[in-house]
């Protein structure tokens, strides 16, 4: 099998926590395969999360009225981002699968992770008007979330307290990683390790290894292609809705056409 080359960007402060032993893992297996691995851990790196005026060098062309997307936009394209960015963007453009690793925080990553999203998915490097979701810039990438949470699973279901886990997903899956083309893979969920037992977080760790085995080789979430909407106001077309009107669930859990959204679809290939 082709070396692939892999990106797991790690958000965890400590070294010796569960998601550290996941992101070590998924190091070893996959290196094993043949993968050139580089992790991005970024607490280890400092990693900036705050999106400012600082990660463009040289001039702001309207400094009173800071808009960051324009300006980074703009520095994308003459290569005038500051050098943390540009060096993540470098490692992003190798890698053929992404893997994010952290601790739910707050139903969603920690905040430095998504200080990685706001800073180094740059409009024009990561998307733009014309290449966005199923021809998004990165369509010949996959990624992945591999999360722990506190939480158990039973309480992130449609009838549990925290609600449905597949609408967690959703903005996380669907509005960052899809949205910049990229083919999502099912995440991996390492439920409320810490209330486990050693021996059930030791399976947990196990089942990833096995997973991590066969993962290039696994197909990806579904979304709706862009082409089923219409590109001036990127509504659903008529003859897509019609033959969707008479089935149960919705298409996605976001564009679900007032029906129940489709279960499992964020967490499950084929569904
Ligand atoms: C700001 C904030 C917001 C949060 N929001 C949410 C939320 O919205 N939803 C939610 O569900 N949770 C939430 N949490 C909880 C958080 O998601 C969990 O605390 C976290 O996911 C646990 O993962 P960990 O890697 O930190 O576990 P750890 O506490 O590091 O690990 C659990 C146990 O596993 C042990 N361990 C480490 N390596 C191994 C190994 N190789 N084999 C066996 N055992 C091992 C550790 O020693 C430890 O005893 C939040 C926490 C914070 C701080």
């Amino acid at each position: 099998m082709e070396a692939k080359k892999v990106l797991i960007v790690f958000a965890h402060q400590s070294s010796g926590s569960f998601t550290a032993s996941a992101k070590n893992a998924a190091v070893e297996v996959l290196t094993a395969q043949g993968c050139t691995v580089e992790v991005s851990d970024l607490y280890a790196m400092n990693f900036k999360a705050a999106a400012t005026v600082e990660d463009i060098k040289g001039d702001i062309k309207e400094a009173e009225n800071f808009n960051y997307l324009k300006e980074t936009r703009l520095a994308w394209e003459e290569k005038r981002l500051s050098d943390d960015i540009t060096k993540e963007q470098a490692k992003l453009t190798q890698a053929d699968l992404v893997i994010f690793q952290f601790p739910m925080y707050w139903f969603s990553v920690p905040g430095i992770l998504k200080g990685w999203f706001d800073r180094v998915l740059t409009s024009g490097f990561a998307f733009s008007q014309e290449k966005l979701y199923s021809q998004g810039v990165f369509t010949d990438k996959k990624a992945m979330l591999s999360f722990t949470t506190g939480s158990l699973e039973s309480m992130f279901s449609p009838t549990g307290v925290n609600g449905d886990m597949n609408v967690t997903l959703w903005p996380l899956q669907n509005g960052i990683l899809h949205y910049c083309g990229f083919q999502v893979l099912a995440p991996q969920i390492f439920w409320a390790p810490s209330s486990a037992s050693p021996e059930v977080r030791q399976s947990m760790l196990e089942g990833w290894r096995t997973r991590l085995q066969g993962l290039r080789e696994e197909k990806p979430l579904s979304f709706i292609p862009l082409d089923c909407f219409d590109k001036k106001c990127f509504q659903l077309k008529p003859d897509v809705q019609e033959k969707h009107a008479n089935k149960e669930f919705g298409m996605t859990v976001g564009t679900h056409m007032g029906k129940a959204p489709p279960p499992h679809s964020q967490m499950k290939a084929g569904c």
